[in-house]
């Protein structure tokens, strides 16, 4: 007989730990996160590069049920976040639970019985209920340039660092200058002989205000844990605030002001500054916080260049505008497929279905987390649930609360399944999407990881995230079928 949980978890990163912690906290001590890394921590395992750290302070960027008050500074670096996540598993007794080196294969939704068959890399079970916190931005992606894979130096993914490869005096290209790209530039700057910077869109850019934690604070955090949360109030309402600039243009023009006086104020050369001037308007694409990448790209050993990419040939670049560009190391900063997630390839609802085909190109769910014909699944981080101002990790906390909601609406009506009707998924999306037209995500004129391949925002909630908690602070029955088993429960 296989193994059967009430609650099987893919994933231990924020998404995937918090849900464990909670289940445990509710007295649900049933369940098993399966884990393909070695490790957990998710994002903050795997993006290990120079100078990786959040953008959003690390007083809200953690849970608000384990709260840290040391944290070294406002936006915790990779190694921090890493430890946080680590001791928080061990601190609620998660990391037993965990079964890592697993890869999840194929979960299918078995409608006699009412559960999910798993098959994974280690082994097969069976579960009631599946929570996905596979990631948003787990996926690594490069883009399509002839010649790339067969670069004969050494070449990978900000996602994927080759901490084995000494840089130091190596001519280095980079491709790409999102939110990762703009963290390691300035670091690998300092170390390589010839860096250069290969950009297709410039990106808005405001300082990033960091400091260290002082003593003091953290004495007081400790001895009052009540101005701790105080603080992480406050830094969640000023978050909350920047999302007017998304709403409302007078305001998005301030902020696109204060970041051009910002790029002025970091760039002196005009033809540099030309060139890292967004033409679209700031919040289209993430706005991103740095106080060092302007200064590295005007530093003698850095070239920026805009010409696109044509093809590769050996260990040269080759631009549009005929210029071979030899390297040693070729590093993309090319971030994530968040729209297509490889996930929803492994998951076959009711008839088999996969995710991938249900959606066929366009994510959508039920607040952000269950999907039509397929039963007892909760997404984390699922579509139009992602934020672009905020801290996700409350965007997750609501989630799991919500995901608890459903589990007791099951317990309380005899239920073996949940799945949301098609009418009221629709109704939901087509809200969603109506509450996104004319946004500044979809019509600010640049195209983003927010965007499918059709133009459509299938990843961002349109509203505050306070407004998200507040969508799912109660579990409406009205929208979902609640079933009866039919077989009883064992796989
Ligand atoms: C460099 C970087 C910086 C970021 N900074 C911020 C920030 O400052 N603020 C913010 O709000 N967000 C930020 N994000 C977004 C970030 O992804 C989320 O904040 C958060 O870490 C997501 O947590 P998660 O648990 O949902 O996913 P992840 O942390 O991605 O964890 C997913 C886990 O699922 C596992 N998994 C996936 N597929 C399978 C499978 N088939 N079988 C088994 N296991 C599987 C993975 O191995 C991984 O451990 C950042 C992302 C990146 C990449």
């Amino acid at each position: 007989m296989l193994q059967h949980v009430k609650v099987a978890i893919i994933g231990a990163g924020f998404a995937g730990l918090g849900m464990a912690i909670q289940l445990t906290r509710h007295g649900v001590d049933d369940f098993l996160i399966i884990e393909r890394g070695a490790e957990v921590g998710g994002t903050w395992r795997d993006n290990t590069y120079p100078g990786a750290a959040c953008d959003i302070r690390s007083d809200l960027y953690s849970f608000s049920f384990a709260p840290r008050a040391d944290w070294k500074f406002r936006y915790g670096r990779q190694p921090e976040i890493l430890d946080y996540l680590r001791s928080t598993a061990d601190q609620f007794g998660i990391r037993s639970r965990i079964q890592f080196h697993t890869e999840l294969l194929e979960a299918a939704w078995d409608d006699a019985a009412s559960l999910w068959r798993l098959n994974t890399s280690t082994g097969e079970f069976t579960a009631s209920v599946l929570v996905s916190g596979a990631g948003p931005l787990i996926d690594p992606v490069w883009p399509r340039i002839p010649g790339l894979e067969h670069f004969a130096g050494e070449r990978f993914h900000s996602s994927r660092w080759r901490h084995d490869i000494d840089l130091a005096g190596l001519r280095v290209a980079v491709i790409g200058t999102g939110a990762s790209a703009i963290q390691f530039v300035p670091e690998l700057q300092k170390q390589v002989g010839e860096l250069t910077v290969f950009q297709r869109t410039p990106t808005w850019i405001v300082p990033r205000g960091d400091a260290p934690t002082t003593e003091r604070r953290v004495r007081l955090f400790r001895r009052f844990p009540v101005l701790q949360r105080a603080s992480r109030a406050w830094v969640f309402r000023s978050a909350e605030a920047r999302f007017a600039g998304f709403r409302t243009p007078s305001i998005g023009s301030l902020m696109q002001r204060f970041a051009l006086r910002y790029l002025r104020s970091q760039v002196a050369d005009p033809v540099l500054r030309a060139k890292l001037t967004p033409r679209y308007r700031i919040g289209c694409k993430r706005i991103l916080v740095s106080s060092n990448f302007y200064r590295a790209m005007t530093r003698s050993n850095v070239e920026l260049v805009t010409d696109p990419i044509d093809s590769v040939e050996g260990r040269f670049v080759l631009t549009a505008d005929g210029t071979r560009r030899e390297f040693d190391v070729l590093i993309g900063g090319t971030g994530f497929n968040a729209t297509e997630p490889a996930v929803a390839r492994l998951v076959r609802g009711v008839g088999g279905t996969t995710l991938a085909e249900a959606w066929s190109g366009h994510m959508e769910a039920l607040h952000g987390t269950t999907v039509a014909g397929f039963p007892n699944l909760f997404l984390l981080v699922g579509p139009n649930s992602a934020l672009g101002h905020n801290s996700i990790v409350y965007i997750i906390e609501a989630q799991i609360g919500y995901v608890l909601k459903a589990l007791e609406a099951m317990r309380a009506s005899g239920a073996a399944s949940v799945v949301p009707t098609a009418e009221s998924q629709k109704r939901y999306n087509r809200k969603v999407q109506a509450d996104l037209e004319n946004s500044v995500w979809v019509s600010g004129g640049c195209s983003s990881y927010y965007l499918d391949a059709s133009g459509r925002n299938t990843t961002l909630w349109p509203h505050r995230a306070a407004q998200f908690r507040r969508s799912v602070r109660r579990f409406d029955s009205s929208e979902y079928h609640l079933e009866q088993a039919r077989l009883p429960t064992a796989g």
